[in-house]
């Protein structure tokens, strides 16, 4: 008998899964890339199905329990618009500040207006191990600065005021029971 046919997956998928808040993987500092390998290339490249399958707009390697400063942004979903970084450093800040709602794959449900810069410099390696700089400003700045937090162990929700943090005390404690029944302490 034939198998049934199955939707087409991204080739690139791999076995990695979100993690989500509280998991203590989030707050780590994450190391930076030595070596750019065949196994860290595959990897890095399997967080773009797994963000598009999660329907988000950008994957940091500590979103997987990955400790390697490493993300992947796409704004539209086109496969042209696929970013990657590895070692990012932010090199400039400028344009002044502005506020706008986000929210983040491993904090589910929770969403808030962060404070960032408008417009940011950013360099860091591609896949090739070449050096790349990146112009950006709007969402894509903020996008870039969201998850170049995660690599430093900042979540969105750290950033929010201090009466949007009460406001969202629930929904954060209700994670961090799931977390606590999925990981077996009562
Ligand atoms: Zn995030």
């Amino acid at each position: 008998m034939e198998a049934p046919a199955t939707p087409a997956t991204d080739p690139r998928k791999t076995d990695d899964q979100v993690i989500r808040y509280p998991d203590p993987r989030l707050r780590r500092k994450a190391k930076p890339v030595t070596e750019v390998t065949p196994e860290l290339v595959k990897r890095a490249e399997g967080l773009f199905p797994l963000m598009y399958e999660e329907e988000g707009i950008g994957l940091a390697a500590p979103q997987v329990g990955w400790n390697v400063r490493l993300f992947v942004v796409n704004l539209s979903g086109n496969p042209g618009d696929e970013l990657i970084i590895l070692n990012p450093e932010i090199v400039e800040e400028s344009g002044g500040t502005w506020k706008a709602e986000e929210g983040c794959l491993s904090v589910p449900k929770i969403y808030g207006k962060v404070i960032r810069n408008k417009r940011i410099r950013m360099i860091g390696l591609d896949l090739e191990g070449e050096e790349i700089e990146v112009e950006a400003e709007g969402m894509v700045a903020r996008c870039l600065l969201h998850e170049y937090d995660h690599l430093d162990g900042i979540l969105f929700i750290d950033r929010l005021s201090a009466v949007k943090k009460q406001a969202i005390k629930r929904k954060l404690r209700a994670l961090e029971e799931d977390y606590a029944e999925e990981h077996g302490e009562h």
